[in-house]
């Protein structure tokens, strides 16, 4: 009879009328004995019985591996993702590089706002400063010409407009090249 658990060392009480000691604590148990086991087998019997138990070894063993396998495969895949991201951000920023280098003819350079009212003759400097539309019908200052919005009233202005560009953040207006 023990006095503490082997398992966890709490204290054990008494044996049930079994003869099984119980652990309260973890739930460790003493294993009853049976009185009338089996008799060993011997010969052909306890030949198959080593066999079996060899079979289920290395069934077991097998398991193992694979169960390995798989899991160091499964965390390869996971460490590829990442990777995967940072090739996407770096195409995306290299798009973003190309968008924003000039074409090359300064006549057809995407501007900022603020760029294209220099161009039409505007002072940022002066906060009455204006500029006038292409038939002079409009004149309107900074503020106002930076809260057009449409292709047409950028066109009064002598500008395309890009609002795919404006979504991106980019410089979004450019001059529209004079009909002859
Ligand atoms: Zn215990």
């Amino acid at each position: 009879m023990l006095e503490t658990c082997p398992r966890c060392g709490a204290r054990l009480g008494k044996p049930l009328s079994s003869g099984r000691q119980v652990c309260s604590a973890c739930g460790w148990s003493t294993v009853v004995v049976e009185r009338s086991s089996p008799p060993p087998p011997t010969g052909l019997p306890l030949l198959l019985n080593q066999l079996a138990r060899l079979i289920k070894r290395f069934f077991q063993y097998l398991g193992v591996r694979l169960q390995l396998l798989w899991r160091s495969l499964s965390s390869r895949s996971q460490q590829q993702q990442p990777r995967r991201n940072l090739w996407e951000s770096l195409v995306r920023k290299l798009q973003h590089l190309e968008e924003k280098i000039p074409s090359g003819d300064p006549n057809r350079e995407w501007l900022t706002p603020e760029e294209a009212f220099q161009r039409l003759g505007g002072d940022l400097n002066n906060p009455h400063s204006k500029v006038s539309s292409l038939d002079g019908k409009r004149r309107i200052g900074l503020s106002a010409f930076r809260r057009l919005v449409n292709t047409a009233e950028y066109a009064d202005f002598g500008f395309q407009y890009s609002s795919d560009r404006h979504a991106k953040n980019l410089p979004y207006l450019r001059p529209l090249s004079r009909q002859p």
